[in-house]
């Protein structure tokens, strides 16, 4: 999933401070799941908005409303009423969410009320890591599931780079494990420690950026 967090309250606060009627609109997908932009989050930080404008003795209309999810135009309409005569909308989605909103309303400001962070997944309650860089060619295959572009610090393809120690990263030895001891390791497991040994191509990047937006085309999905 897309892994995001709100963004500090001051910035917030800065962004909304010209409007005196806002929508504040959740995403019931991926910060639904890591706690940034849900229902929930939509109540909350309407209703911070709201107290910081009260104690600023300035009006405030503050809609709130959450959609399924904000990166498909199909579930975006439902939003149509309650943007009606909004002065800006506050999207509680990632950075995607916050663009096809701007598209869907060329002529209500839309501004991003999270920063959008990485794809990844929860280790515990309350914490999330990267593990997908999105490089557009997956090489899991050849190193144990286990991806070194998102989780090695330094994104090495022929690591580990001689700075691991006691299967830690040099980069923050308390937080972080060395992606590619993890690699070794599980290679290893798996009996198929002769694949890191072989020597690979360079790794063909312009998947990742071409010139342009990323795009997959799907002719047995085309209408
Ligand atoms: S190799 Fe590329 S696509 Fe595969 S997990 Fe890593 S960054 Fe993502
Ligand atoms: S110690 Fe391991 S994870 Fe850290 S930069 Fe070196 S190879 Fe990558």
């Amino acid at each position: 999933m897309i892994v995001a967090e709100r963004k500090p309250m001051e910035e917030l606060l800065q962004m909304t401070a010209p409007f005196g009627k806002i929508l504040v609109a959740g995403c019931g997908a991926c910060v639904t799941v890591c706690m940034a932009g849900g229902e929930k989050e939509v109540e909350v930080l309407s209703s911070l908005l709201l107290i910081e404008r009260k104690k600023n003795g300035k009006e405030l209309e503050a809609r709130k409303h959450t959609v399924e999810r904000q990166c498909e135009p199909e579930f975006i309409k439902d939003l149509d009423p309650r943007a009606e005569g909004v002065e800006m909308i506050l999207s509680m989605a990632c950075g995607v969410g916050v663009q096809y909103l701007a598209e869907r309303y060329p002529k209500i400001p839309v501004y991003p009320a999270l920063n959008t962070k990485f794809m990844g997944g929860p280790v515990q309650q309350g914490i999330w890591t990267e593990k997908c860089g999105g490089c557009g060619n997956c090489i899991l295959s050849l190193t144990g599931g286990i991806c070194p572009i998102a989780r090695c610090s330094k994104s090495l393809l022929n690591g580990p780079c001689g700075g691991s120690e006691n299967g830690k990263c040099e980069v923050d030895p308390k937080n972080i494990d060395c992606a590619w001891q993890l690699i070794f390791d599980r290679m290893k497991n798996l009996g198929k420690l002769e694949i890191l040994a072989e020597i690979q191509p360079p790794k063909d990047w312009s998947y990742a950026r071409d010139g342009g937006p990323r795009k997959i085309v799907r002719e047995d999905a085309v209408l």
